[in-house]
């Protein structure tokens, strides 16, 4: 599909309205160098999503980047997290701060409790509603909430989430999850879509990508893309970061789509939220 977007310009509306990139860096396990360079690499060939979190521990690197790419902050878009020993009320309050702090910007654009955690989530939730209502982040939303967690969190907040973030990858389908967002207006941003590496030598992937000149990463980024998500690749190689996001010049067919949907096996990489205590 060559429909004149790029990873600029691709951009999905939020349910309170603010515009998200559909495809940004994912940042997890790189060291402090590769986050900078990975970041400023990122931003100068057109990202504008970068997903962080306190956990990461490359806060500070990342705003580093931020600082240097010359990619005014208002056209970026920075998601960070709120780490599960930081949960509850005025914990997160505390650790947003420091994540700003780090990141060495005065507002976030979405900020998203990272884990589930019983007893603490709603607490959490609550201070993310908090920083919203002050103007100290423009969107807040999930991440790795299934249904369950999803029916807890509408009778206790006051602002719905616009994103979950969840694994997800044509090996890791989780559909009534993907329909059960969609149905509620929430987008949900595709983690770990490569299987951290594991799944890029498949023969399906290999042979659709073949068809379109594009490689298996390509394939995954554009059927994410096409099931209405986000997709947040991460990568430490400057040439793999452009390839990631090159996947607006085709689209795959419907029978295509079906026979991705076939790969999934429940492949998981991270932990099943269901056994987070
Ligand atoms: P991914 O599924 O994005 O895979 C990353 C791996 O794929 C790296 O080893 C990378 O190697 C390789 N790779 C990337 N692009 C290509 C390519 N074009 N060709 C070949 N290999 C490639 O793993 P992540 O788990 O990092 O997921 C992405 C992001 O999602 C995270 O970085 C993080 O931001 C977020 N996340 C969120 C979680 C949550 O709980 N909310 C949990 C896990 C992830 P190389 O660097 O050498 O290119």
């Amino acid at each position: 599909m060559a429909d004149g977007h790029d990873v600029t310009s691709f951009l999905i509306r939020l349910n309170n309205g603010v515009r998200m990139p559909a495809v940004g860096l994912g940042t997890y396990k790189l060291t402090e160098i590769e986050a900078y360079a990975s970041v400023k690499a990122a931003l100068e060939c057109g990202y504008r999503l970068i997903d962080t979190a306190s956990y990461y521990k490359n806060e500070e690197w990342i705003g580093k980047a931020m600082r240097d790419c010359g990619v005014p902050r208002e056209e970026m878009f920075i998601t960070s997290k709120v780490w599960n020993t930081e949960q509850g009320y005025e914990e997160t309050l505390k650790a947003f701060d420091r994540s700003l702090k780090r990141l060495d910007t005065d507002y976030l654009d979405l900020y998203l409790v990272h884990w589930p955690v019983t007893g603490k989530r709603l607490d959490t939730y609550k201070a993310l509603e908090h920083l919203y209502k002050e103007g100290k982040v423009r969107s807040i939303g999930v991440s790795n909430f299934h249904v369950r967690h999803l029916n807890e969190l509408y009778a206790a907040c006051q602002v719905l989430p616009v994103v979950n973030q969840v694994e997800m990858s044509p090996f890791l389908y989780q559909k009534e999850l993907l329909q059960h967002c969609q149905t509620r207006d929430i987008l949900v941003t595709a983690y770990s879509p490569f299987a951290r590496g594991k799944v890029l030598k498949n023969r399906t992937l290999t042979k659709i990508g073949k068809v379109h000149g594009k490689s298996p990463a390509q394939v995954i980024v554009r059927w994410c893309l096409q099931k209405g998500m986000a997709v947040i690749p991460r990568s430490s190689n400057e040439e793999r970061i452009k390839e990631n996001a090159a996947v607006f010049d085709f689209s795959l067919d419907l029978e295509e789509m079906q026979v991705l949907d076939f790969l999934n096996s429940d492949l998981r990489t991270t932990t099943n939220p269901e056994t987070v205590p």
